[in-house]
């Protein structure tokens, strides 16, 4: 994959994906066997999930949060005594796992270049007991780790991102993603274990989210067509202890060039044909067509060009740009109406376009069930806000998005301390992804999406409702 195909991530919207209502599975009764498949026939109406969030960026910082409890506090649990080995295994790694952290966090690798990272976290997985297959279909730096316990379980997925940015480093606390994939997959996959439940856990570690759509190469590899779901986490700004489920933008990336003709821009101007009057023409007509647009699509670009002079009608010049907007439907709707503005310049300037088309990242489709689970613990277990911000604020993208289209998926971005303008993707960011209490933070995260998974493990009739969810409410 070209490396200008995709582009990286991200703030979420606050966006509520229209649907009906959803009934919710609610957990085992207390007379329930703690490993019986049964849910209680008193299900609530529950709607959507994705009606809270983290608030917009401008509303961003981590304020003062309340004092929560240390540990998990005897709420809601599916199933408690697998619940509890999550959590204790969870927080007995706590301490390697931050090691692990601020092994990577220190250690910067860009795109489809995380050596180091495969190196140690595939070593930390192997010293857990996981089967390892490292260059995970043929991808250097792409690796899989799974436990499997009994025979006819079902397989969870999750997904532990390792790269960094040019030049700031892990600005978007990849470092803690990665850990976050290892700490649900080792929770799990003691529960499993220890409760001889069947299933098995697959964690895969995912390269180039940041410009590489790493998970989309996998994908179309097969590395996704046996998981019932797959979960991952993400740290953004936001307030103390809240967590967001909503969603990301699409987005395509495109590339436009015009090839001219150099002439004298002096003594023969009319001899030439100018690439760089074709990419400001198209320029000025897409900042007409921004005007005409929804408020939630986003198209945004910059020029580039080679051998350019001032004496010299330029023969060549670039536009690259992305195109994004809440569903990649509205995207596809969206990108014939940019490429007439591009071919407004050429036809304005007589010269030559071709395209360069990236791969599309989809937006991100969170699944309700895994959603409703998920925040049941956030809330009910761990007592931690699930925050109410704005609707409507807009995002970047993610190559999950991809994933979320395929296999029934849950990507639930959560808060960690940031400074006043210290958001994903700066170097403030970089420096709170290596905080203490970021890594907090991670963890209980790790423990939201480990226990929803665990759930699909354990409970065929969840499984069943993640399945119909996803189904039912994939956009087309
Ligand atoms: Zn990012
Ligand atoms: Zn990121």
């Amino acid at each position: 994959m070209s490396e200008d195909s995709v582009s990286g991530c991200f703030t979420f919207l606050r966006r509520r994906r229209p649907g009906p209502v959803r009934r919710a599975l609610e957990p085992a009764t207390e007379a329930s066997s703690p490993h019986t498949h049964s849910h209680a026939d008193d299900s609530i109406a529950y709607t959507g999930c994705c009606d809270f969030s983290l608030p917009s960026s401008d509303q961003k910082l981590w304020l003062e949060g309340k004092e929560l409890p240390a540990y998990s506090w005897g709420g809601y649990a599916f199933d408690e005594a697998a619940t509890r080995t999550v959590e204790e295994t969870i927080e007995g790694i706590s301490g390697e796992l931050r090691k692990l952290s601020l092994k990577i966090h220190d250690r910067p690798e860009l795109a489809f270049q995380e050596r180091y990272a495969h190196d140690v976290l595939t070593e930390f997985m192997e010293s857990h007991g996981f089967k390892v297959v490292r260059h995970y279909l043929g991808l250097e730096t792409a690796w899989l780790a799974t436990i499997s316990v009994g025979s006819g379980g079902r397989t969870l997925g999750f997904n532990s991102e390792m790269d960094a940015l040019p030049g700031i480093g892990h600005a978007c606390g990849h470092n803690l993603i990665a850990i976050g994939g290892v700490a649900a997959a080792i929770g799990v996959a003691t529960a499993l274990k220890k409760h001889n439940l069947p299933g098995t856990v697959s964690l895969i570690g995912t390269p180039a989210e940041e410009g590489g759509g790493g998970k989309i190469i996998l994908l179309n590899k097969g590395a996704y067509k046996d998981f019932a779901a797959c979960l991952m986490i993400h740290p953004v700004p936001g307030p103390a202890n809240s967590t967001g489920l909503g969603s990301s933008l699409a987005v395509q990336r495109l590339e436009a060039e015009f090839a001219g003709h150099t002439a004298h821009a002096s003594a023969a101007p009319w001899e030439g044909r100018n690439a760089l009057d074709a990419a400001f023409v198209s320029y000025t007509a897409i900042s007409a067509l921004r005007q005409q647009v929804k408020p939630t699509h986003r198209i945004h670009g910059i020029v580039g060009g080679r051998d350019w002079a001032a004496n010299i009608i330029p023969d060549y010049a670039k536009l690259s740009y992305g195109i994004r907007a809440p569903t990649h439907k509205e995207v596809g709707a969206l990108e014939p109406r940019v490429k007439a503005c591009f071919e407004a310049g050429a036809h304005a300037t007589n010269t030559k376009l071709t395209y360069n088309a990236g791969t599309a990242l989809y937006d991100l489709f969170q699944n309700d069930a895994l959603s409703s689970e998920y925040r049941r613990t956030w809330e009910g277990r761990y007592g931690r806000a699930v925050a109410t911000g704005p609707s409507g604020s807009l995002g970047g993208s993610t190559d999950f998005g991809n994933i979320s289209y395929a296999v029934p998926g849950l990507h639930p971005a959560y808060a960690i301390p940031t400074v006043e303008n210290g958001g994903n993707h700066t170097r403030s960011f970089a420096d709170s992804a290596a905080t203490p209490e970021a890594h907090t933070a991670t963890i209980y995260a790790s423990k939201g999406i480990a226990l929803a998974g665990l759930r699909v493990l354990l409970d065929k009739d969840f499984a069943d409702k993640v399945m119909e969810d996803f189904k039912a409410g994939k956009p087309q």
